[in-house]
């Protein structure tokens, strides 16, 4: 099996909330499509282990909002690699709540679907749902996000809960052209650190730091040592602290 054969397949990534008795819970999908037309039926794939898959279990409703091309990368750090059991990630994002009740995040998207969940289909890992759109809306003309420029953009694997996540190892790599070692100059002295070309892993959702890259939007120039990172650096995608970082090893 070759499973880079998978990332040929086309998404996009939307979030996905509902809410039970108070506990709101939500979380960013790629695996989300129109089943019908007539009526207009949405299927979303959820992880098991997922939070929100408990709540709409419970409450038979689920909202799904479709992110835009440049979607805020805190809003996806959160809705897509933390747990809503251990933070309230609607405080930070509008939300507003129609016919099912459940909450329909705003903040980033394009448009938004109101479902109730008509069938569901238990497909091991995840569960297969399938609502009927109640209330859909047009919020913007603008390009959604795809998942493949959001992995292109971040290179990024999938979260584990996906059903699109592939182990690294899987994923064989072709060999990359890397940097040369450093040469020793006319002096006999190494004129590079190679622990200064080290790339290193957020733990947390998968983020990789490159010296070679930089972090231009945190105002890391290209060649920016892992170690010469300021102390409160934070991950650009989950916000996590410089402790969350490992070296790629
Ligand atoms: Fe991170």
């Amino acid at each position: 099996m070759n499973y880079k054969a998978f990332h040929k397949l086309s998404y996009g990534l939307y979030i996905i909330a509902s809410e039970f008795e108070g506990t709101r819970s939500g979380y960013i999908g790629n695996t989300a499509f129109q089943v019908t037309s007539s009526p207009p039926q949405i299927a979303i794939s959820c992880h098991k282990n997922n939070d929100t898959h408990g709540i709409i279990l419970k409450s038979g409703v689920f909202s799904l909002s479709v992110l835009k091309k440049e979607a805020s990368t805190s809003l996806i750090g959160e809705f897509g690699f933390m747990a809503s059991s251990e933070m309230d990630k609607f405080a930070k994002v509008k939300t507003e709540v129609h016919s099912t009740g459940a909450p329909v995040v705003l903040d980033s998207s394009l448009a938004w679907f109101d479902c109730r969940v008509v069938q569901t289909l238990d497909v091991g890992s995840h569960t297969l749902f399938v609502g009927e759109v109640a209330e859909s809306q047009l919020l913007s003309d603008d390009e959604p996000l795809t998942y493949e420029y959001y992995r292109e953009k971040y290179k990024m694997l999938a979260p584990r809960n996906a059903p699109t996540y592939i182990e690294k190892d899987k994923l064989t790599e072709e060999p990359s052209a890397k940097p040369s070692a450093p040469q020793p100059d006319q002096t006999g002295m190494a004129s590079a650190d190679p622990d200064d070309e080290e790339e290193y892993i957020c733990a947390i959702c998968g983020y990789v730091y490159r010296p070679d890259d930089g972090d231009l939007a945190a105002g890391i120039p290209p060649g920016t040592p892992f170690s010469e990172l300021p102390e409160d650096y934070r991950c650009p995608i989950c916000n996590a602290g410089k402790d969350y970082f490992k070296p790629m090893g």
